[in-house]
């Protein structure tokens, strides 16, 4: 009796994360012009491998494609943010999988000060790291600026027009979703995230961003802004990155950097690239 209870019991345990799953699940659509956007939110990256019906699991293709010796804290695997183009199969799409394939896999760049807290905290991890013979860049920087399939990618001298984008037009459809997230061991923060902006005014306005700080030493902003007219056949994509070291940046109110929408405007641009992306 106590068996057929706990049978039962986890039946109905499963039914309720199935029903807790479509419940996490937000799907969003928008047509507008010649384009279609396409928003996908689910869960987490579930912590350990699960097996349904013997298909692999989120978790096994990540440890399978990633060559990361760690993943960030908060993974987003089922996250997606997508441009059509309607009547081809040409799209851009916005994925977690791919961001972080663009992780490098040696130690990152950052040079910290003896006096920061930072590099005592990391050295344990980086001692680690270093005896697995297996570094990776911890700080999770990604140049991801999209994936594309079926689309040719030139590059422009056309750029993104931003007094446009500062206009008040009303905004048609939006939607955002995150990446992944990781807070550097409580010394910072890095966050991907992806959202759309569509507009009244016959147009679209997305941008990927990639935020980094390691507190009191250095913020790094890496953008993708992709921009299209309602009837044009291709879009513009700015990406850049920006970073600046905190003693560079003793001018700026420390608030504005925290905020990860403000910060970037504080940085130099380091590294610039802009293309026309159309159907093929
Ligand atoms: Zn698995």
């Amino acid at each position: 009796m106590a068996g057929v209870e706990r049978v039962r019991n986890q039946k109905s345990m499963q039914e309720v994360l199935v029903q807790a799953a479509a419940h996490a699940r937000k799907e969003q659509r928008y047509q507008q012009g010649g384009f279609e956007f396409f928003s996908l939110a689910g869960h987490i990256l579930e912590s350990s491998c699960k097996h349904l019906d013997g298909v692999e699991c989120l978790r096994c293709k990540y440890s399978s494609e990633l060559s990361l010796a760690e993943l960030p804290e908060m993974v987003f695997p089922r996250n997606t943010l997508t441009i059509h183009f309607i009547g081809t199969s040409s799209f851009i799409e916005f994925n977690c999988l791919d961001a972080l394939k663009m992780v490098s896999e040696s130690l990152p760049d950052v040079k910290v000060g003896a006096s920061s807290v930072w590099q005592s905290a990391r050295k344990d991890r980086i001692q680690q790291i270093t005896e697995q013979h297996k570094p990776f860049d911890w700080t999770y920087t990604t140049h991801y600026k999209g994936s594309e399939h079926s689309c040719k990618v030139e590059t422009s001298t056309d750029r993104i027009d931003m007094e446009r984008l500062k206009r008040r037009d009303a905004i048609t459809f939006s939607s955002s979703v995150t990446l992944f997230e990781d807070e550097l061991a409580d010394h910072g923060i890095a966050q991907l995230s992806a959202r759309i902006r569509v507009m009244d005014g016959g147009y679209f306005f997305v941008l990927l961003r990639f935020y980094m700080r390691v507190d009191n030493v250095l913020v790094r902003v890496c953008d993708t802004r992709i921009v299209g007219n309602d009837n044009d056949r291709h879009v513009i994509r700015e990406w850049q990155l920006r970073e600046a070291k905190y003693e560079n940046l003793h001018h700026v109110d420390s608030e504005f950097l925290l905020d990860i929408d403000r910060a970037w405007m504080y940085l130099p641009i380091i590294e610039e690239q802009v293309d026309r992306i159309s159907a093929e």
